[in-house]
């Protein structure tokens, strides 16, 4: 009998801001994502991005649940977008409770997505 051994796929999101989503499509993140560039580059070519959302506007309402849902399809790591990390751009008051939302549920947070 052959026995065929597959690597899983890592399986990531991406959280956002919603008030940035207002100006920007996301092309930034998913180009960095295609491209395997800046905060994706560890990631190999079978790696998937299985959600990508707004926090749902401050206080990051949305976070919380919709992380709930993706737990249960399976989701390695979360990313949150750069758009949320740039202090001399956008400094999210809520990130402290955003990032528990995603480390309650026991999934891995990487900071940042493509600047
Ligand atoms: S909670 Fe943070 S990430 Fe969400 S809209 Fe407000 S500033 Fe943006």
């Amino acid at each position: 009998m052959k026995i065929i051994t597959e690597k899983k796929p890592i399986r990531i999101a991406v959280v956002r801001c919603d008030i940035v989503s207002e100006v920007c499509p996301g092309t930034g993140c998913f180009m960095a994502f295609n491209k395997r560039k800046m905060y994706f580059k560890d990631y190999d070519e079978n790696t998937e991005m299985i959600a990508f959302f707004t926090c749902g506007g401050c206080s990051g309402r949305r976070v919380y649940r919709l992380i709930k849902s993706i737990k249960k399809i399976d989701v390695d790591v979360v990313h949150l977008s750069s758009c949320m990390q740039r202090r001399d751009y956008q400094i999210c008051p809520n990130i402290d409770s955003i990032r528990k939302a995603i480390t309650d549920a026991g999934i891995k947070i990487i900071e940042g997505t493509h600047h």
